[in-house]
């Protein structure tokens, strides 16, 4: 392409996203959902609360289902004075097999997601595979939707989890599904540190 062409069309996409920089005026918390079966999802989260945390923000973490699978954020996330955490005292529903402890679990962890949820303090809250929650029928998914609905304007909340239902799906401004194209634990590779745990 030649020089005066491609500045061109280098100027017309500077006029687009600039005009598309000053539509976008409005400034509120959002939700954002992490969907998906392929990794990323959890790790993404991580770097929001690194983003915030840079901030100096206030967040509220929520893991659901993996409470007893320690992994390297756990350690760090408690060396930070700005975040509070809540794990779901219960390993992989497919190691405790028993649906009444699982879903009595479940409902302990989400009164400490709900009480991150209705603190104005807090500026970033992540709810990490809740999604299994609502699909396992282990919390009711109108009671998250309201939630969610009455926190303060301008909190943030990360959610992730496979299979996120469509009022998750409905109720998020930003999904993104994470596309499993190829993981190494199919190739026998074990789980790493800093990369998987
Ligand atoms: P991560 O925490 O690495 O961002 P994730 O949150 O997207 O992963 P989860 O379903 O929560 O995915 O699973 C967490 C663990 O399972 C991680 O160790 C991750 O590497 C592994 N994992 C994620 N997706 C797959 C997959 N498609 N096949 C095998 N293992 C996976
Ligand atoms: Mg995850």
């Amino acid at each position: 392409m030649a020089d005066d062409q491609y500045k061109a069309r280098m100027q017309r996409k500077k006029e687009h996203i600039d005009q598309r920089i000053e539509e976008a005026s409005i400034d509120k918390g959002i939700i954002v959902l992490l969907t998906g079966n392929g990794k990323g999802k959890s790790s993404s989260a991580l770097g929001m609360i690194c983003r915030a945390l840079g901030y100096g923000m206030k967040i509220g973490v929520a893991k659901f289902l993996k409470g007893v699978q320690e992994t390297g954020e756990d350690a760090f996330l408690d060396t930070q004075p700005n975040i509070q955490t809540v794990f779901m005292k219960t390993g992989f529903t497919w190691d405790t097999q028993d649906k009444a402890y699982d879903t009595a679990m479940a409902a302990e962890t989400w009164q400490n997601a709900q009480s991150y949820l209705e603190d104005e303090s807090i500026d970033l809250v992540v709810l990490d595979e809740l999604t299994y929650m609502i699909s396992y029928k282990y919390l009711d998914e109108q009671q998250i939707l309201d939630a969610l609905n009455k926190r303060p304007q301008d909190q943030h909340v990360v959610i992730t989890g496979r299979t996120a239902s469509e009022g998750l799906i409905n109720i998020a401004d930003t999904v993104s599904e994470v596309k499993d194209i190829k993981h190494a634990f199919r190739a026998n590779i074990k789980a790493q540190k800093g990369v998987d745990l």
